[in-house]
C-alpha cells in the first residue's frame, strides 16, 4: 500500500491471486468519513481489508464504497467488504444497481471473460441488499467533509460507468475510461475495450472532458497513479484509443483471424514496452494481457459494428428520403 502524502490518498494493491500491480483500489480519508473506491475481485477482499487497517482505518469508519462500474475486477469484492464495513453504503450509477443486487450476473460475466477455472479462483460476488445502495448521476456530489467527489458520467467503457473527481486534492479516479497502463509494461497505454457497449467516440469525449478540469493526481485502476500531467495523459490515451481502432480494422482487412489479431496486438504492446516475455511477469504478459486484449478486441468489434450499423441507418434514411421525393 502506498500513501500519496500530497493528496492524502492511499493506493491499495488488491493483488488478485497474489499478482501485483494489476488492479488498484483507493482509500480516501475525509473529515466526514472514509471512502473506498473499487475494491477489486472477490478474492481480493482480505487483501483490501488488510490495506484499510494498515492505513489506520477501522472498516466501520467507511462511509461510502464508490464503484466506478460493476465489472467483477472493480466491484466483485464489494459484498465481502460491506459485511465488514457495516456502516458503509455503496455509491453507483443507477444502471449498476441491478447487477449489484443480482450478483450472479457479475460472476457470470467473470466466467465468460476468464473461463470457469480462473473465474472460480477469482471468486464469486455476493448480492448487495438494495437498502445499502445509493445511485448517482452526472454532476452529483458525494460528501466526505473536507473532501467531496463530483460524479462524471462516463458510459464509453460500460453502461453503468462513472468517474470521480475529488476537487480539494485534484484527484481524478478515472475507472476504465482510462487506458490500462501497467507499471510492469512501462505504462504503455492499452485501451480498456469491453463488449458489448464499448464506444471509442464516447471514450474520446469523456477523456477530453477531464482535460478541462483541475486535475493534479490521476488515479487509474490498472494500475496506480499516473505520473503524467492531465494534458499529456489525455492526449496519449486518446491517441492509443484511435490508433488501436485503426490497427484492428487494418489487421482484419488483411484477413487475420481473431486469435492472430490478439497475437499481433500483444506483440506490439510488449515491443512498445521494451519488455521481452522472459523479463516481464509471466502471468501479466501471457494470461492477463491476452485476456484483456480478447475482451478489448470484442469491445472494439462491437464499436466497429456499431459504426457499420450507423452507416447503414444513414443509407436507409437517405433511401427513404429519396423515395419520398
Ligand atoms: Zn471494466
Amino acid at each position: 500500500m502506498v500513501l500519496n502524502p500530497e493528496s492524502d490518498i492511499f493506493v491499495i494493491d488488491t493483488k488478485p491471486l497474489g499478482h501485483e500491480e494489476l488492479i488498484s483500489s483507493y482509500l480516501v480519508k475525509g473529515s466526514g468519513g472514509v471512502a473506498l473506491i473499487d475494491p477489486g475481485f472477490p478474492c481480493s477482499a482480505d487483501t483490501v481489508l488488510s490495506g484499510i487497517e494498515e492505513a489506520g482505518v477501522d472498516p466501520a469508519q467507511i462511509k461510502y464504497l464508490l464503484l466506478t462500474h460493476t465489472h467483477v475486477d472493480h466491484s466483485g469484492g464489494a459484498g465481502q467488504i460491506l459485511q465488514k464495513a457495516e456502516n458503509a453504503r455503496i455509491v453507483t450509477h443507477k444502471r449498476g444497481e441491478y447487477y449489484l443486487k443480482n450478483s450472479g450476473k457479475i460472476t457470470g460475466g467473470s466466467r465468460m471473460v476468464f473461463g470457469a477455472d480462473l473465474a472460480g479462483e477469482l471468486g464469486e460476488a455476493i448480492d448487495i441488499p438494495g437498502e445499502r445502495i445509493e445511485t448517482v448521476g452526472d454532476g452529483d456530489t458525494v460528501d466526505l467533509g473536507d473532501k467531496e467527489f463530483t460524479v462524471f458520467r462516463t458510459p464509453g467503457h460500460a453502461g453503468d460507468h462513472i468517474s470521480l473527481l475529488e476537487k480539494s486534492t485534484g484527484s481524478l479516479f478515472t475507472g476504465d475510461t482510462a487506458c490500462l497502463q501497467y507499471p510492469q509494461l512501462n505504462h504503455v497505454p492499452v485501451p480498456a475495450g469491453s463488449p458489448p457497449v464499448y464506444r471509442t467516440d464516447f471514450i474520446i469525449s469523456e477523456l477530453s472532458r477531464f482535460k478541462g478540469q483541475e486535475v493534479r493526481h490521476i488515479m487509474t485502476p490498472h494500475y496506480g497513479e499516473s505520473d503524467l500531467d492531465i494534458e499529456t495523459f489525455v492526449e496519449s490515451n486518446i491517441k492509443s484509443v484511435k490508433d488501436t481502432y485503426e490497427t484492428i480494422k487494418e489487421l482484419f482487412s488483411q484477413g487475420l483471424e481473431f486469435s492472430q489479431v490478439i497475437e499481433k496486438l500483444r506483440a506490439s504492446i510488449l515491443k512498445d514496452a521494451g519488455v521481452t516475455g522472459e523479463r516481464a511477469p509471466e502471468f501479466l504478459t501471457d494470461t492477463w494481457l491476452t485476456i484483456m486484449l480478447q475482451v478489448g478486441l470484442m469491445g472494439y468489434m462491437a464499436d466497429i459494428l456499431q459504426y457499420a450499423r450507423d452507416i447503414r441507418c444513414f443509407h436507409t434514411e437517405a433511401m427513404l428520403d429519396a423515395t419520398k421525393r
